[in-house]
């Protein structure tokens, strides 16, 4: 495998071992097909959270591992070199209970956030809707106070984990347009008014379910609501930020994975790998540790507590544009081959390519970046 610097930690070795062997085991004997039939295995994630996997940050006492960021970000750069879909479930799952960490009261975290760190349910996050997903604090739909408690109306788009999750972190309007209007709620599965609504096809992370969330007359107890009314906006953008580089690190494993796969098989002469394709991977091996330590900078100011908007923005566009370039030049390296599914690169080409639009697409992480430019450079 190849060596990406600084190497963890013997403790952090040991848990990545523990995830490696059961991606190994439970994951990677059924890619092929699972990924035919866009198919997510829940029992997978179920042998995850008997290591206590899927809640890497949550402190002890919610039922987590109270690890770092670092590791986190590692696991989940691992997780993706089996299947990034895997990983991107991960992710998701991991932004819900954090949300609850620290927006939620302590009845919440109690009730929500301990089964979602057990892994006995599985999270889904929900802001996007048609006409709705760059310009996210656009949304419609509505939550209204009644007596008995809020109706929410209207139907979300493109929500991961839509069809398998047991639980759902939904950003509804209570208010005035624009972001203060909008209120973050917690909505239960078999909830009635509740349903998931298509399952869209699409071209990559096809194992992790994508759908539709519709909402009728559905009523929320006002103990669902997650932070005040009003605060739904700034819950979802608390956790985009540590989101976006958790895409960068999942981007970071396709990475690698297209470096290994195309080496090893350029070099047992698998396919042709003449001289001037072994210089252009050499000059992406170079390419891969950048891409790491940008990666260990993130985590490591997330760990600090330190504001993370830039590094994260940074991280997600420059990490799946390489995770792009890489991918797309492992299958053209491989020739036939590349496009061949049984040989396993181009779907690191498709999950890459969704990669640069999930939680905001690379153009908005520039736009990110250049107002935060205009901020440090005074003209
Ligand atoms: C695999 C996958 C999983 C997803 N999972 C979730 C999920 O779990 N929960 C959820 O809520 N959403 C989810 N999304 C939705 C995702 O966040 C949106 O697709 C994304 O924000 C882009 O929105 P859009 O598709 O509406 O594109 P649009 O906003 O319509 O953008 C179209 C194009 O215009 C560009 N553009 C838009 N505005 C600007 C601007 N101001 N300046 C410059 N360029 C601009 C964009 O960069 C893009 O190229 C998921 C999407 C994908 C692909």
């Amino acid at each position: 495998m190849i060596t990406l610097l600084p190497q963890c930690s013997a403790q952090e070795a040991s848990y990545l071992q523990q995830a490696e062997t059961l991606c190994r085991e439970a994951l990677e004997p059924f890619l092929l097909e699972d990924e035919q039939k866009e198919y997510f295995r829940r029992s997978v994630f179920d042998s995850f959270k008997q290591v206590g996997l899927t809640a890497l940050l949550i402190p002890k006492v919610w039922g987590g591992l109270e690890q770092s960021p670092t590791l986190y970000y590692r696991l989940l750069t691992l997780l993706a070199r089996y299947s990034a879909s895997f990983s991107i479930t991960v992710g998701v799952h991991q932004m819900i209970q954090a949300a609850i960490l620290q927006f939620g009261s302590d009845s919440q975290k109690q009730m929500f956030l301990k089964p979602l760190a057990t892994g006995n349910a599985l999270g889904a996050f929900s802001l996007s809707e048609s006409g709705s997903g760059s310009d996210a604090s656009a949304l419609k739909t509505t939550a209204t106070l009644t007596p008995e408690g809020y109706r929410l109306n209207g139907t979300k788009l493109w929500c991961s984990n839509g069809s398998d999750a047991d639980l759902f972190l939904v950003m509804a309007r209570t208010g005035e347009a624009g972001p203060k209007g909008i209120s973050a709620f917690i909505v239960l599965k078999n909830t009635p008014g509740f349903s998931i609504g298509k399952k869209e096809k699409k071209l990559g992370l096809k194992t992790s379910s994508l759908t539709e969330l519709i909402f009728d007359q559905c009523l929320i107890p006002t103990t669902q609501l997650l932070g005040r009314e009003g605060e739904g906006f700034k819950v979802a953008l608390s956790q985009l930020d540590a989101g976006r580089i958790g895409i960068a690190a999942t981007a970071l494993g396709l990475a690698q994975e297209a470096l290994e796969r195309v080496w090893s098989a350029g070099c047992k002469e698998q396919f042709a790998f003449p001289v001037g394709l072994r210089s252009e991977w050499a000059a992406h091996y170079a390419s891969l540790q950048a891409a790491y330590s940008l990666l260990l900078v993130a985590a490591r100011e997330r760990e600090l507590g330190n504001p993370i908007t830039t590094i994260a923005s940074q991280c997600k566009l420059v990490i799946s544009d390489l995770a792009m370039r890489m991918t797309s030049d492992a299958v053209e390296t491989a020739g036939y081959a590349g496009i061949q599914p049984s040989f396993g690169l181009e779907r690191l080409m498709r999950d890459a390519k969704a990669l640069q639009i999930v939680e905001g697409t690379n153009q908005i992480q520039k736009l990110v970046l250049s107002r935060e430019l205009e901020k440090q450079v005074q003209v």
